[in-house]
């Protein structure tokens, strides 16, 4: 997964990972626990999370 630079680090999309893959400090980092599930696309409100690998 990919974050670009409209995300606000609101920290929605670590809330809601099954897989607690997420980070913020600032802007959301995705870690080596991330199964590329999806999940956390559909709860970014900025639209800042795609599939990119
Ligand atoms: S794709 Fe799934 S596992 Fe990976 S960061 Fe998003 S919600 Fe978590
Ligand atoms: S939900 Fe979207 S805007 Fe909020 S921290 Fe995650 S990637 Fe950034």
């Amino acid at each position: 997964m990919k974050v670009d630079k409209t995300c606000v680090g609101c920290g929605q999309c670590a809330a809601f990972c099954p897989y607690d893959a997420i980070v913020v400090f600032g802007r959301a980092f995705m870690n080596e626990k991330c199964v590329e599930c999806g999940i956390c696309v559909e709860y970014c409100p900025a639209c800042a999370i795609s599939e990119d690998k």
